[in-house]
C-alpha cells in the first residue's frame, strides 16, 4: 500500500493526523524534499528508509514503490501542502493503477491556504470578489492557450499564482493590464517556517519589494481586493436575513 500525503506548508503541526499516524508507521518514506520541512519526518519509525525525491526521477520513484509494495512494506509518499496542487501526483497514480498496488491519499493544507492565514485574510469577500483563481506563470511548463495570465486577469478574481515569484516583474507587468494598477498583491515565502516573509504592496511596486527583500523561490504571490478593506457585511451573518438554521429579525 502506497499512502500519498499532504505534508502541509511547513509547520510539522499543520500535518493531518492521520497524516502523520501513516508517516510514523511506515516503512519506506519518500519526500519532496525541497519544499517539505523535514520536521515532519521527525517521529518516523527506526529502521525506516528515508529516500529524497528531489534527486529522483519518476521511474526511481515507482521503482521504489515497487520493491517496498514486492516486500509486504508501507510506503509513505510525502509531498508538500496537498499533492492535488501542482503536486505531479497523477503520473504516480496512474503507474501504481498499470501495476496494480493500491493506493490512498491524505490530503494537506495547502500552500494556499496557509497564506490566506498567515496573511489573516479571507479569499471570497462579498461584494469583491467569489471566485479564486490558483495559477502560474508560463515556465518550463508551458500554459494551455485558453489560460494565459491576461485573460485569467480579466476576471478580476482573487488570484493566486504558484512557482513564479522569480518573474514577479513580467507578472506584475501582465496583471496591470486587467486589474488597477494600484490593486493590492502580497508575497509569502515560505508560509507558516520559522523564516516565513511577508510582502505587501501592490501591482506597481511589488517585484521591486519582493527583490530588495531577496525572494526568489518558495513563494505565493496574492493578487485582489480582498487585501483591501471594502467589501460587504455576508449574508450568512445579517442578523435580518433568514437561514435554514436562524430566523431573521426585523430592523
Ligand atoms: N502542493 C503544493 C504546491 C507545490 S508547487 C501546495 O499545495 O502548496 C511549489 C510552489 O508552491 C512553490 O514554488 C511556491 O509557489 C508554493 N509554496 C509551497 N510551499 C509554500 C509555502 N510554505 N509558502 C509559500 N509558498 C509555498
Amino acid at each position: 500500500m502506497v499512502s500519498f500525503i499532504g505534508a502541509g506548508p511547513g509547520d510539522p503541526e499543520l500535518l493531518t493526523i492521520r497524516g502523520k499516524k501513516i508517516i510514523d508507521r511506515a516503512d519506506v518514506i519518500i519526500y519532496a524534499g525541497s519544499l517539505v520541512n523535514p520536521q515532519v519526518l521527525a517521529d518516523v519509525k527506526e529502521g525506516a528508509v528515508i529516500y529524497n525525491s528531489a534527486t529522483m526521477n519518476l521511474d526511481e520513484v515507482i521503482q521504489v514503490m515497487k520493491d517496498a509494495e514486492a516486500a509486504g512494506l508501507k510506503v509513505a509518499r510525502v509531498h508538500t501542502g496537498d499533492p492535488a496542487i501542482y503536486g505531479a501526483h497523477r503520473e504516480q497514480m496512474d503507474r501504481l493503477d498499470e501495476l496494480g498496488i493500491e493506493y490512498e491519499i491524505v490530503p494537506g493544507v495547502s500552500s494556499f491556504l496557509a497564506t490566506a492565514a498567515v496573511l489573516k485574510k479571507e479569499y471570497t469577500l462579498p461584494g469583491v470578489s467569489q471566485t479564486v483563481i490558483l495559477t502560474r506563470m508560463e515556465g518550463r511548463t508551458p500554459m494551455p492557450p485558453k489560460e494565459k495570465l491576461l485573460d485569467l486577469a480579466q476576471h478580476n478574481a482573487t488570484m493566486i499564482i504558484f512557482l513564479s515569484v522569480g518573474m514577479l516583474e513580467e507578472m506584475s507587468q501582465i496583471l496591470r493590464q486587467a486589474y488597477r494598477p494600484e490593486t493590492p498583491a502580497a508575497v509569502v515565502y515560505k508560509a507558516t517556517w520559522e523564516d516565513q516573509k511577508i510582502v505587501y504592496g501592490d501591482l506597481t511596486n511589488i517585484a521591486e519589494r519582493v527583490r530588495a527583500a531577496g525572494i526568489k523561490k518558495t513563494a505565493l504571490t496574492v493578487v485582489g481586493d480582498f487585501l483591501g478593506n471594502e467589501y460587504e457585511l455576508s449574508k450568512l451573518y445579517d442578523k435580518t436575513f433568514t437561514t435554514e438554521f436562524r430566523k431573521g429579525v426585523a430592523e
